[in-house]
């Protein structure tokens, strides 16, 4: 059986940043994914938006990674010439009650760290963005938007530059762990079996059943999995905004905003649909429910602008009565198994906090 430093299981953007961090700290990396390439799931379905780190609860691994994960990535962006662009979000109060909740949003995105936040009149929002319609809004200036794809490639390029090695259509089937080293077998057109030091597991939506197959990791410390669909819908007309515009949260999400990408195309959502199966069709029926939201800060949304676009599913690990969860990272300290590291419930901020995760893996690696 060959003998391997680190194994890493998928190539999303977080396994991407883990296999990055490991390679770069001298140790020996092969990544296993089961995919035909890097980030085809999670990692290239959500809005790639560089989040400030307002809403998650205050000293949670959300918020304390989204910040320092923010940063981190601006900077890695800068450096090695990513797309991106630090274009700014407005939370837009329509309503004298919204109003009032926009300062105590303001108070948690500074208990979070974030200290840039800037209390806009409906006026003054209107003069950076002339089409809104907002009795108040929340600027936050350190929000932006990147080209997630040319971020992954940067990360594999560097992993890869540091040693790591990948193999595609390389699910893992099986691992084995005893005596501080983890047997792990790989199935796919070339089937191997390998021992390393140090299991990542990244599986993203599959880091539950990842888990459960790993002979010696105690059932009970393996959360349960649901999922989270978020429906994406484009717009046939131009959207005449430079921000990224969100509405007050309500319970239970965000509510339906506006991102935009690189090339200046508006999509609303995602919103959240609770599912039992993995399927990324989007039902066209559901923009009844994105035009009387989006209408309320853009009246001006054409009859019919709205188009089905894609859809990604948040791999939750708490059920939907459950409003908050945060990533849950174990260690051995947490689990008891020498040399395995489970990511689970990597959902947003996870891109903005991939490089922050990375770092919190090494450690507990001890690299
Ligand atoms: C709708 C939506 C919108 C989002 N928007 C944002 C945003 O704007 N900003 C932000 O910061 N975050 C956002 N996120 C979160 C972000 O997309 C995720 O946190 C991130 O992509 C997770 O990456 P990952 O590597 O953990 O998972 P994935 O990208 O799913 O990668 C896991 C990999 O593991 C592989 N795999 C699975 N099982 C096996 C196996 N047995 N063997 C080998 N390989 C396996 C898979 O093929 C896959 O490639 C959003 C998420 C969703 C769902």
């Amino acid at each position: 059986m060959d003998r391997v430093d680190c194994v890493v299981i998928g190539a999303g953007v977080i396994g991407l940043a883990v296999a990055r961090r490991l390679a770069q700290a001298g140790r020996e990396v092969i990544v296993l994914e089961e995919a035909e390439g890097i980030g085809t799931i999670t990692s290239s379905r959500n809005s790639e938006v560089i989040h400030a780190g307002i809403y998650y609860r205050a000293g949670s691994w959300m918020a304390r990674m989204c910040v320092s994960g923010r940063h981190a990535l601006y900077r890695y962006c800068r450096e090695h010439g990513i797309p991106h662009k630090n274009c700014g979000k407005l939370i837009v109060a329509t309503s004298p009650k919204e109003t009032e909740r926009l300062q105590s949003i303001k108070a948690h995105a500074e208990a979070n760290g974030v200290l840039d936040m800037q209390m806009l009149s409906g006026e003054a929002a209107r003069a950076l963005e002339p089409a809104l319609a907002c009795d108040a809004a929340l600027l936050s200036p350190s929000t932006g938007i990147l080209d997630s794809h040319a971020y992954m490639l940067a990360l594999r390029g560097d992993a890869e530059t540091a040693g790591a090695a990948f193999a595609f259509h390389a699910p893992l089937l099986r691992a084995r762990a005893a005596d501080k080293r983890i047997e792990v077998d790989a199935g796919g057109e070339s089937p191997m079996s390998l021992e390393c030091g140090l299991l990542v597991n990244a599986a993203g939506l599959s880091a539950t059943t990842v888990a459960r197959n790993i002979d010696g990791m105690p059932l009970d410390r393996i959360p349960s999995a649901y999922l989270a669909k978020g429906n994406y819908f484009s717009c046939s007309a131009k959207a005449p905004f430079s921000r990224l515009i969100y509405p007050v949260p309500e319970p239970g999400g965000l509510g339906v905003h506006l991102t935009l990408d690189m090339a200046g195309q508006a999509r609303f959502g995602p919103d959240v649909e609770w599912v039992e199966t993995i399927d990324y069709a989007v039902n066209p029926a559901r923009a009844e429910r994105f035009y009387p939201a989006i209408r309320r800060y853009w009246p001006g949304l054409p009859d019919g602008a709205l188009m089905p676009s894609y859809s990604g599913i948040r791999p939750k690990i708490v059920p939907p009565a459950v409003a908050v969860q945060d990533f849950l990272i174990q260690g051995p300290r947490d689990h008891g198994v020498d040399g395995l590291i489970n990511l689970f419930g990597i959902e947003s901020p996870g891109l903005t906090s991939s490089l922050a995760i990375a770092d919190h893996v090494g450690e507990l690696a001890g690299v």
